[in-house]
């Protein structure tokens, strides 16, 4: 077992956090106060990563990505962790792996232009009536008589809608036209230009934290999609979706959140060492010690857990299960930091003068999006009941 960061992993790390340090966090107040990322920084946060070759990580290299192992790439989601969701996805993108499977034409019009930052896109899976039921939309899209798709429904809670040039969108493709019939095997996923004809974009929804990222609904009325708009093959999607969703997972909520918890617990020590009442540091009672502690300790423990499902799937293995853990501990646990700050920190823990308030409200997406805490911990205990000991002891 060799659990120490080599050279180059270690330069990707000081690269991002000289980045984050000199170019974002300056950003930060005013996103927040704002509700609004100003094009022109959008535009120069994005050269700039671009140039330090910090766009589309995830990417393999031959396309212009970063070809990083799945290891390099969770050790680089942690460092964005330290700053805030729209900031991250303007400088390092967010290039959803299913695109991988475009073919043919689709590779120029969608892949290359999305890895190269050119053209943004979203995805689009939840709707008001299916949610953690992913398989339960209503988004359906029916062949016409001239063999193309006819796309009808709605979605909502898209992130980053707003900025996005292009959809991948889930739809029922099965036969009922009503998009009542089928499940998890009848749905396709389509990559959906915005501007098309019968494509409207909503409301941007009101969240209580994310300031500056938009979540948007999205409708659908008899929107034409030409043959080359399926991504994958037909009945395909809620796989591409749920394999996309779960190295999401692991990289986007796990490592960031991760990120984040260390961030708050640097502040959070610092202030404990500075704060002084009754005559001597707050960090100096012991009750304020437990909270330190604990943080330190469930934060190292969230973070080998992100390294081993990485080391996982760098090993070709399947960790659905360790990445259904990583998501419930690490989202956890960066709750449970958060929370400790603001007492820590006391009412200037409260107090909109002090980044801690937002922390703590950003924190709370954790264990919702990308699956809820209870979902994952449904996956986890049924795969427990199933494989047994395999779960929880090594070497079985
Ligand atoms: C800020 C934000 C950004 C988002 N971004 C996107 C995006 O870009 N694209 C996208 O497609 N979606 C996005 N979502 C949607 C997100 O993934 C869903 O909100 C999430 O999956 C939960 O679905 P829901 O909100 O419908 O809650 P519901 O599914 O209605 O769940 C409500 C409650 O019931 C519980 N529950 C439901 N089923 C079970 C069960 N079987 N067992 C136990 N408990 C259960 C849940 O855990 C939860 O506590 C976003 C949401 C938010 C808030």
């Amino acid at each position: 077992m060799d659990f120490s960061l080599n050279e180059e992993q270690k330069m990707m790390i000081d690269t991002i956090r000289r980045f984050i340090a000199e170019e974002l966090h300056p950003l930060e107040d005013a996103l927040e106060h704002t509700g609004a990322l100003p094009e022109a920084d959008a535009r120069r946060i994005h050269a700039k990563a671009k140039e330090l070759g910090l766009y589309a990580l995830n990417m393999p290299a031959e396309l212009g990505g970063g070809g990083l192992s799945n290891i390099d790439r969770i050790v680089c989601e942690e460092q964005f962790g330290h700053t805030t969701d729209m900031l991250i996805r303007r400088a390092f993108g967010n290039v959803y792996e299913p695109l991988l499977h475009c073919k043919g034409a689709q590779i120029d019009r969608w892949l290359k232009p999305a890895v190269a930052g050119t053209r943004t896109c979203a995805i689009t899976i939840t709707e008001s009536g299916a949610g953690s039921d992913a398989a339960g939309i209503k988004t359906h899209a029916k062949r016409n008589a001239q063999g193309q798709w006819v796309l009808n429904g709605s979605k909502h809670f898209i992130s980053d809608g707003e900025w996005s040039d292009f959809f991948l969108v889930s739809a029922k493709t099965g036969q009922k036209s009503d998009g009542t019939g089928g499940g998890a095997g009848e749905i396709s996923m389509f990559m959906v230009d915005k501007g098309l004809p019968g494509f409207t974009v909503g409301k941007d929804q009101q969240m209580m934290g994310l300031r500056g990222t938009p979540h948007l609904e999205l409708f659908f009325d008899n929107v034409v999609l030409e043959d080359d708009t399926l991504l994958g093959e037909q009945g395909q999607g809620f796989k591409l979706a749920m394999g996309a969703l779960n190295v999401v997972r692991l990289a986007q909520v796990g490592a960031r959140a991760v990120g984040k918890a260390t961030h708050v617990c640097e502040l959070m020590v610092a202030y404990a060492n500075d704060r002084k009442q009754f005559g001597q540091r707050i960090g100096d009672f012991q009750m304020v010690q437990q909270q330190i502690a604990d943080s330190v300790i469930e934060i190292n423990a969230a973070r080998w857990m992100v390294y081993h499902a990485a080391w996982m799937l760098d090993h070709g293995m399947d960790a659905r299960e360790q990445i259904a853990m990583v998501k419930v501990h690490a989202a956890e646990t960066l709750g449970r930091v958060v929370d400790r700050a603001v007492q820590i920190f006391g009412g200037m823990g409260f107090c909109k003068e002090l980044p801690i308030e937002r922390y703590y409200r950003d924190a709370r997406i954790y264990r919702i999006f990308d699956g809820t805490s209870e979902i994952h911990r449904g996956v986890i205990a049924k795969a427990a009941m199933k494989k047994g000991a395999v779960l929880f002891d090594v070497n079985r």
